[in-house]
């Protein structure tokens, strides 16, 4: 972690998420209680969200009580370590502030927290019982007390691709191309899973040929994406299923997955994607089913949420939804306007888990 305080210098990025300002960059800094980005500054219990992708940052922010939004280019400091600063100490002002509001309406006994052993944030469980994983939607990782969970789960998340928990792995897509006279290319990052992946680098491998000096890269894409294979991992298992769950082969994905849940009990993330290839196939109920099985290895597997809260409304259950958002501290609300509006209706006080949901770069 990073020592503070700390400065840096930045510059903003335009809507089309391009830097501005060209010739001057900006002063920032962060020590511990107030983030100051220019003649902007913030608090860090007025901050809602933050993200951070590549060197850029982008927040959304309560400032003179309307919510704002704003994203820049950090230089001298890397993004990831200034947010995880920022995100360890407004996650433990926010757990303060909802242990006083608690204690306040006599319910001090609920209040819950636990601290991330991956960025060291304060995760909020009021409400919620003690479950074998626990979710940092800071970091957006699972964590498993004990044995019975992924190797190197932190590793593991949504892929930006196909939305499945597998581990993706960060790609460039390198592409080289020639204009005539120009000699050009154009690469791309990107977060996704192997198996999103894999018609990506054989697509790079053949577009490349031509161009002899893409290959190599190509090459090791190609192997990382079947690296798992190789090993003959639980990584491999998971995507195998994943691959399955998305060609609508549902009879191979439960399989898959059955022998994924073989070698790691306890799953949260294993039996979300077997909901989402159950709701591909309207199959309400079971995919229901499976994320309550979800929940019960991770009480507060974030990405879930939504999806439970959905299918339990489709299926009318209004005595779960209640239960489900009663634990979630969500007043139901929220949901029509979705997650991006959810943060902002929140004032500076309420310290939900909701409130880092919305990816600012979605
Ligand atoms: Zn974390
Ligand atoms: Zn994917």
């Amino acid at each position: 972690m990073i020592e503070l305080p700390v400065s840096f210098k930045f510059r903003w990025l335009d809507d089309s998420g391009n830097e501005t300002g060209f010739f001057s960059s900006k002063r920032g800094s962060f020590d511990g209680e107030t983030l100051v980005l220019d003649d902007v500054e913030l608090p860090v219990s007025n901050i809602l969200s933050l993200e951070a992708y590549e060197e850029r940052l982008a927040l959304a922010f309560i400032s003179g009580g309307m919510t704002d939004s704003a994203a820049f280019r950090i230089y001298k400091v890397s993004a990831k370590d200034l947010k995880q600063a920022v995100d360890v100490v407004r996650s433990a002002t926010w757990a303060e502030m909802t242990r006083e509001k608690m204690v306040e309406e006599g319910r001090g006994g609920a209040f819950r927290t636990t601290v991330c052993s991956h960025c060291s944030a304060t995760v909020d469980v009021s409400d919620m019982p003690e479950t074998s994983q626990i979710y940092c939607h800071f970091c957006d990782s699972l964590t498993t007390k004990g044995a019975g969970g992924m190797p190197n789960e932190h590793e593991f998340g949504l892929c930006e691709e196909c939305g499945m928990f597998s581990k993706p792995k960060r790609f460039t897509i390198f592409y080289f191309y020639f204009l005539v006279v120009i000699w050009g290319y154009s690469s791309r990052v990107t977060h996704r899973c192997p198996a999103c992946m894999r018609g990506e680098a054989w697509k790079m491998l053949l577009g490349n040929l031509p161009f002899l000096i893409g290959v190599p890269v190509a090459i090791v894409q190609l192997f990382r994406c079947y690296g798992g294979k190789i090993t003959g991992s639980v990584v491999a298992d998971l995507d195998a299923a994943n691959l399955r769950a998305r060609k609508g082969d549902m009879l191979g994905a439960l399989a898959g997955y059955q022998k994924v849940l073989e070698q790691v009990p306890f799953a949260a993330g294993v039996k979300y994607n077997l909901a989402l290839a159950l709701l591909e196939q309207d199959e309400i109920q079971r995919a229901a089913d499976s994320l309550e099985l979800a929940f019960t290895d991770c009480v507060n597997y974030l990405p879930a949420y939504s999806l439970l809260a959905g299918c339990y409304e489709h299926l009318g259950e209004e005595v779960k939804l209640e239960e489900l958002r009663r634990i979630w501290g969500d007043d139901g609300e929220e949901d029509a306007e979705g997650e991006e509006e959810a943060a902002g209706i929140e004032e500076s006080g309420g310290a939900r888990k909701l409130l880092d949901e919305g990816d600012v770069w979605a």
